[in-house]
């Protein structure tokens, strides 16, 4: 039994990395626990967009606030965060429309732009487009190594982590893994979709469904691609 961890977060993933981080600068003992001997989650097969402007409402509050934790994350961590922004094409004039209105809303956040500039700034010719807007606060980090940088800069800041230990059950004050038990009194559990493993009786009572979203790699279409982080 290891006792002392004021929070103990189980998963390493972009969730879990969130909470250590801010329990670490409040000044928290923190233990991670991860099955894996890394993170191996969503968090390390998306597409890395910070997507800011798209948002609306409360969820554009917190992808302002989110935008702002990447920028102070990478400058500490030594994390590359991209400042390219996004661009959206139209190639429909019901999709013209949309992206009028929408840049018409959102003021300096959404900037029109002629296909030939949306061209240019992409570094290669979208099929079809009849306008398109950037959005120059949308940001992008690199999805595969992001996990791996912050967890790093996490155990500078003296946050330990449990690799390749599976938690069984969180109990009250308790947490049980295949490496012992760890006493503690906050327990976050950031386990992605498997959270209906883990809390099968609230997954049935919600009906939570897992969805099938998938990601591919192929080659560029249109040849040259912008370059990854
Ligand atoms: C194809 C795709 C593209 C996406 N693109 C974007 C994007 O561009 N921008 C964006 O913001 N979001 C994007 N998302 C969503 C984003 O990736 C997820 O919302 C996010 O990564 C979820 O992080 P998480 O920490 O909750 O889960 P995960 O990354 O899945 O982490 C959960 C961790 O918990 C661990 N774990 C599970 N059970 C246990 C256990 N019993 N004991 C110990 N450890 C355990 C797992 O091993 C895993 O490492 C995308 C998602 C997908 C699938």
């Amino acid at each position: 039994m290891t006792s002392g961890a004021d929070l103990v977060v189980v998963g390493a993933g972009i969730v879990g990395l969130s909470h250590a981080l801010h329990a670490a600068r409040a000044g928290l003992r923190v233990v991670v626990v991860e099955r894996d001997e890394r993170a191996v989650g969503a968090s390390v097969r998306n597409f890395g967009h910070v997507c800011t402007t798209a948002q609306a409402g409360e969820a554009l509050d917190l992808a302002r606030t989110a935008r702002e934790e990447w920028l102070r994350l990478g400058a500490e961590a030594g994390l590359p965060v991209l400042r390219h922004g996004t661009v959206v094409v139209a190639r429909t004039a019901a999709q013209s429309r949309v992206l009028e209105e929408f840049t018409a809303e959102r003021g300096d956040a959404a900037r029109a732009l002629t296909p030939a500039e949306a061209e240019q700034r992409l570094g290669f010719a979208p099929v079809g487009v009849l306008s398109a807007v950037h959005l120059p606060l949308d940001l992008r980090v690199d999805p595969i190594t992001a996990s791996a940088r912050i967890a790093a800069h996490l155990e500078r800041l003296g946050v330990e982590f449990r690799w390749r230990t599976n938690v069984l059950a969180v109990e009250p004050g308790l947490v049980r893994t295949t490496r012992g038990d760890l006493r503690t009194t906050r327990v976050v559990v950031a386990v992605g979709h498997d959270v209906d493993r883990f809390f099968p009786d609230v997954a049935d009572e919600h009906l939570l469904v897992r969805c099938r979203l998938r990601m591919l790699e192929v080659d560029a279409p249109f040849g040259a691609m912008p370059p990854r982080c």
